[in-house]
């Protein structure tokens, strides 16, 4: 949960002080269109409780948000006749996280041309083993 702050924009749609087409609400998250979307259809899923990201939500919150997703995505992609969606979020400045209010972009896909992301690189096999014990570690602890 986030100290006492100024509202920010996605506080204030769900308070009704800034206006958004919302596609979607119940009495723990809000869904509406993203103002720019990176592809017609674009809408985000947000959670009426105010947390920040992935990193202080709590499972229950969580939960609501990924039901959520999961009823609007076919909604959404059947809406613009798309035949995919995308589902992205990104968790703190370092991950081009913007507005720092947990939300999931669902995104519409035609084809794969049509948007390109997640660049793959490779990684010395050891290299990837021991981050996965690190892993491991970090969730025993
Ligand atoms: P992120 O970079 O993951 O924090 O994404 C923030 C998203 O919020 C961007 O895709 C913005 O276009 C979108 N956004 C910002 N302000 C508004 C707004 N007032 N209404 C709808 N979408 C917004």
């Amino acid at each position: 949960m986030n100290e006492p702050h100024e509202k920010n924009i996605f506080q204030k749609i769900i308070d009704r002080e800034v206006p958004a087409d919302i596609v979607y609400e119940d009495d723990k998250t809000l869904a509406f269109m993203d103002v720019a979307p990176v592809l017609p259809g674009h809408v985000l899923v947000i959670p009426k409780q105010d947390v920040e990201s992935i990193f202080d939500a709590d499972a229950e919150t969580f939960a609501a948000l990924m039901e959520t997703v999961r009823k609007l995505a076919p909604a959404i992609r059947d809406a613009v006749g798309a035949k995919g969606v995308n589902i992205n979020s990104n968790h703190g400045e370092a991950a081009g996280q913007e507005v720092m209010r947990l939300h999931f972009h669902v995104i519409p896909r035609h084809d794969r041309s049509e948007l390109k992301f997640w660049p793959h690189t490779t990684i010395p096999q050891a290299e990837l083993q021991a981050i996965a014990e690190k892993i491991r570690n970090q969730l025993a602890n």
